[in-house]
Parts: C-alpha cells; sequence; structure tokens
C-alpha cells in the first residue's frame, strides 16, 4: 500500500549530494523539492545540479521543484592576512572600510552602510553570533569595538548589526546576476533572504515577472514588524532560523516560528520550516530526539515543509536525513491528534467564491472521505487554495504544463500531475479516474471530491466543487 505524506522535504544540494545517483536517491526517499543555494557554489556548479534534478525527474515521471536560494545582502569581513587572529575578550579591536587585515587594528569591513549606521551602542555579532563586539565609537571609515565574546576571527565569516537598521536592498548586484541564471536554468522558485519590508518583493518581482514564485526568508527584526504584508505579497514564506536566531536571541525563535507560521495558516500561504533541523545528522546517521521533536513539532503546527540544509548538502548521511525527515512527518500524520489540530488551526471563512468553495471541500473531505481530492487548475492557484484548507485526503492536481506542477510540489497534501487542457468537468472525472487508480490512491466506485475554477484555462476564482465516484 503506498503511502501518500502530506507536508513537504526540501532538500539542500551541495557537495555531498550533486551527482545524479545521490539526487535520485533523495527524490526516491522522499525529497520533494531541491534547493540550490547560491551563497554556494558556482554558476556552472548549479546548472549542472539543475541538469540530473530534471533527468531524475523524467525518470521517476513525478515533478519535481527546485528552489534557488539568493544569498542577499549577507554582510561579511574581509580577508585577514596572517589567515585569521585568535582575539581575547574585553581587547580593542579595529574595524576599518578599507582594512588592511594585517593586525587587529584593521580588520577589514568593506560595507559603508555598516559605518553609517554603528555607534555606541550598536553590536556586532561575527560567525554566527560566535564573536561579540560591542561598538565603542564609529566615524565614516572606522569602528573602534570592545571583544565582549573571543575567539578565532577566520576571513570572510558574517556580520550582523544589532541595535541599527540599515538601509540594504535586499537584492545586491550577486543576487542579480544569480537570478538571471536562476532563470535561465528553470528554477521554480525563488527564495528571497533578508527580506525588511513588503517593497523588497516588490523588487524582485518587478525582476521576474510571473515565470518563477517568490519566496520570502524571515530572517531579520525588521522583517517581523510587518510580517502580515510580507507574508501576502510571497507566494511562500520560510521560518529562517539559523539567521533569525542571530539577528534575535535564540530563546524567541520558537516564539516567532510559532507566529509566522500562524500567519501563513490564517493568510492560506505555503510556509516552510527550515535549518538545524536535523543538524546532529551530518555526522551521524541518526538524529537526537530533541531533533525529531523539532520536526515533529513544525508539522503539528502545519507546516507546509521542512528543509534540510547542510544535512543534504555536505553532511555524510544525506540520504538516511530525509528518509528519517519522511518518517517522522509520516508518524505525525498518522496521529489523530494532527487532524484536530489543523481543524482548529483553520481560519474562519473568509467571504469569497473561492473560500466558500475550499470550506465546502474541507467538509466533504472530512464526511466522505474520499480516495482523493481532485483541483483541476490553470495557474496553480486552485491547488494551493485547496492545500491551505488542509483536507485530509490526497489532493491530485491537474495542471497543464510541467512548469505550474513543478511550483504546486511545495504545497502540502499536492501531488500535482501534468494533464492536457480540458474543456468539460466529465473529461476532469474520466481523467481523473485514470490516475487515482493508476496511482492507487483508491478505486472504481469510490468518492472523489473535485475542485476547479469555470470557464477552464482562465486563472481566476476557484468556483466548483462536484463529488463523484470514480470511473471504471
Ligand atoms: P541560509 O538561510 O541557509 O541561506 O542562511 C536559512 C537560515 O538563515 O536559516
Ligand atoms: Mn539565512
Amino acid at each position: 500500500m503506498f503511502e501518500h505524506r502530506y507536508a513537504k522535504i526540501i532538500a539542500t544540494l551541495g557537495p555531498s549530494s550533486s551527482d545524479k545517483d545521490t539526487i535520485r536517491a533523495l527524490a526516491a526517499a522522499g525529497a520533494d523539492i531541491f534547493r540550490l543555494n547560491f551563497s554556494h557554489g558556482s554558476h556552472a556548479d548549479h546548472r549542472l545540479r539543475m541538469d540530473a534534478i530534471r533527468a531524475v525527474e523524467a525518470e521517476l515521471g513525478r515533478p519535481l521543484a527546485v528552489l534557488a536560494d539568493l544569498q542577499g545582502p549577507k554582510l561579511r569581513i574581509g580577508m585577514l592576512a596572517p589567515g585569521y587572529f585568535d582575539l581575547q575578550e574585553d581587547t580593542e579591536v579595529i574595524f576599518a572600510l578599507d582594512g588592511s587585515g594585517m593586525d587587529v587594528s584593521s580588520i577589514p569591513l568593506p560595507h559603508p552602510e555598516i559605518f553609517n549606521a554603528a555607534r555606541a551602542g550598536v553590536t556586532l555579532l561575527v560567525d554566527d553570533g560566535k564573536m561579540r563586539f560591542d561598538v565603542l565609537s564609529a566615524d565614516a571609515g572606522r569602528i573602534t569595538a570592545r571583544t565582549v565574546t573571543g575567539g578565532r576571527l577566520l576571513p570572510r565569516k558574517g556580520v550582523s548589526v544589532i541595535g541599527a537598521t540599515l538601509p540594504l536592498s535586499a537584492l545586491t548586484p550577486k543576487d542579480r546576476a544569480d537570478i538571471e541564471i536562476a532563470l535561465a536554468i528553470g528554477a521554480d522558485w525563488i527564495a528571497l533572504s533578508f527580506v525588511q519590508r513588503p517593497e523588497d518583493i516588490d523588487e524582485l518581482r518587478e525582476l521576474v515577472g510571473t515565470s518563477v514564485r517568490i519566496m520570502a526568508k524571515i530572517e531579520k527584526p525588521s522583517a517581523l514588524d510587518c510580517l502580515e504584508s510580507i507574508v501576502e505579497k510571497s507566494d511562500a514564506i520560510m521560518v529562517a532560523r539559523g539567521d533569525l536566531g542571530v539577528e534575535m536571541p535564540p530563546e524567541v525563535v520558537p516564539r516567532m516560528q510559532r507566529r509566522i507560521l500562524r500567519t501563513c495558516r490564517r493568510l492560506g500561504k505555503p510556509v516552510v520550516v527550515a535549518t538545524q533541523m536535523l543538524e546532529s545528522m551530518i555526522t551521524a546517521p541518526t538524529p537526537t530526539r530533541a531533533e525529531a521533536s523539532d520536526v515533529a513539532t513544525a508539522i503539528y503546527a502545519g507546516a507546509d515543509a521542512v528543509m534540510l540544509s547542510a544535512e543534504t548538502a555536505s553532511g555524510r548521511y544525506p540520504l538516511q536525513a530525509v528518509e528519517m525527515m519522511a518518517n517522522i512527518v509520516r508518524d505525525v500524520e498518522s496521529d489523530d491528534d494532527f487532524w484536530s489540530g489543523m481543524e482548529s488551526g483553520r481560519d474562519v471563512c473568509r467571504s469569497t467564491i473561492s473560500d466558500v468553495i475550499c470550506a465546502a471541500l474541507h467538509q466533504a473531505a472530512k464526511a466522505l472521505h474520499p480516495a482523493a481530492i481532485v483541483a483541476y487548475t490553470t495557474s496553480g492557484n486552485t491547488g494551493f487554495r485547496a492545500a491551505a484548507v488542509r483536507p485530509r485526503a490526497p489532493i491530485l492536481c491537474l495542471a497543464p504544463s510541467i512548469e505550474v506542477a513543478r511550483r504546486l510540489c511545495l504545497a502540502w497534501g499536492l501531488r500535482p500531475r501534468v494533464a492536457g487542457a480540458m474543456n468539460a468537468m466529465t473529461d476532469v472525472v474520466q481523467l481523473a479516474s485514470r490516475i487515482v487508480i493508476k496511482e492507487r490512491l483508491g478505486s472504481a466506485g469510490q468518492i472523489i471530491a473535485l475542485t476547479a475554477g469555470q470557464p477552464f484555462g482562465i486563472a481566476g476564482t476557484t468556483n466548483v466543487l462536484r463529488i463523484e465516484r470514480i470511473l471504471e
């Protein structure tokens, strides 16, 4: 018996997972979306990985989505002449815009925005917060700071500025070049890092048009101040806990994760929980119990997808990490308590035709236990809407093109398949019956609930709900 899984798995590709055999094994183990991390690797690397993913997709006969993740305005210190500095706490260091890197009185920091915003009271965190410097004084080219937490300062490490908002665009020149490549190789989703305001989404949307869907990574405190409008403007959201836990104290990350998930669920937007989910599996074949619990918590809270980063990109056990994640997800989804949670977390029905149809769809799934829900979708919107109400049945999405099918891979419960254009609901019933039987979701005579927007072929509102029996 085939086991359907509702929540999706994103696997980041990297040195541990770039050959076709590994990518095939990851997909077979349950990876639904592959993430190309543009913070690492060359354009040629990403292109080769994309070719391998598309080859695997053709072999497996199921769409796979590709998420191109932009680095964004990640601030870094420059090169250090001796290779590194070992810093004691309570010593003074100087960051300089045109620093030589020769000694600790000339640490290069090639970002003028930081010097303009820095003043006494501001803190610089370096290397994911491992090292901490309190600014004592600053001018346009020099920052004098006290080392609060010392350690080994390595070149090119990331810098977070705490206590000041920097006037940075979410798109750097590198990001713009990366976007061109992402579009050229046919990425389905683009993730925008360090989003601070809703206008950041507009800026990217203007550049990419409708060819690709946009995921906003929430990892800056300023994004949390205008979360609703960022969620509304984005096609999906990522809870990017790595940088979020540097920009804010780690103890507030769980509360922020809950808040972001609730907002996305309420507004019906796909949401991904990311970073350190099975971190110890980078070097061990099994996770800690706390990590297993963390994945489960995200699923219970209604995440559409959970993400693996270094676990699959550079870890020793990429395949085991995906298998473990899939097992945890399936176990949660077998729990009735999970389904009652989905029920109570559901938003009150808004007064649009689409919302009423989707509420009825949810009700139909609950009362009639259909073998599958079938969403006939032109742009993907009907598919995403059906996923948003979390019905308890696999959602077979019939999409007009592979591009639409791929983007649907991200959302909870959706099983996208490419179907030709259709003229009438009876055609949809026939095709859906064939696919449902072939994929062993149900057999002739069982109930299916179909949803679509009519007239067919025009993206618009979801306005049809039809209950049928699977045809012979
Ligand atoms: P990153 O984003 O891996 O690109 O930094 C995820 C995060 O910050 O959690
Ligand atoms: Mn990040």
